[in-house]
């Protein structure tokens, strides 16, 4: 049985890439995309993440700068229930109001399902005051828009 070039475990099917296999998009964006950045100059790297990050807000044409938001959200109905993270590139006012509108949405029509709603509802609301509790700090990056940028150079570099 085959394992997973990134995170060693043992896969059946997978994604395949080259003579590398993963397990999931997550090991394979990790594995293989973040990889294929390295051998990209770090000072463009870094710059392109720096213009990434200050360009205007897309959502309400504000001056930057921008940083990746999660909308977490659940929803439930007796007999249908999902749950979704939505990220957005915005800015902070924009920012906070999706994440905002995910956890109000959650309140609402998150918990009708048993029992998925009620486990899974408490846990997006959550997730959402954590990111509002922290913040991106305007004045550089955060991780997941870092590494949202660099994915995205990884894929245009693999082309
Ligand atoms: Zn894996
Ligand atoms: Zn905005």
């Amino acid at each position: 049985m085959p394992r997973c070039s990134h995170c060693k475990k043992w896969i059946v099917g997978g994604l395949r890439q080259e003579e590398l296999r993963f397990c999931s998009v997550q090991c394979h964006e990790d594995g293989f995309l973040c990889k294929l950045v390295e051998g990209i100059d770090d000072e463009f790297v870094s710059k392109t993440v720096a213009e990434f990050h200050s360009q205007p807000c897309s959502a309400c044409d504000r001056n930057g700068p921008v940083d990746l938001y999660v909308r977490h959200t659940t929803t439930a109905f007796v007999i249908h229930f999902s749950w979704k993270d939505s990220p957005k590139v915005c800015c902070r006012r924009c920012g906070v109001r999706h994440v905002l509108n995910g956890i109000v949405w959650t309140s609402f029509f998150g918990w009708w399902h048993f029992p998925f709603g009620v486990v899974a509802a408490p846990w997006q609301i959550i997730n959402g005051v954590k990111q509002l509790i922290s913040l991106p700090d305007p004045n550089c990056p955060s991780p997941e828009l870092t590494r949202m940028v660099k994915l995205d150079l990884g894929n245009r570099h693999r082309m």
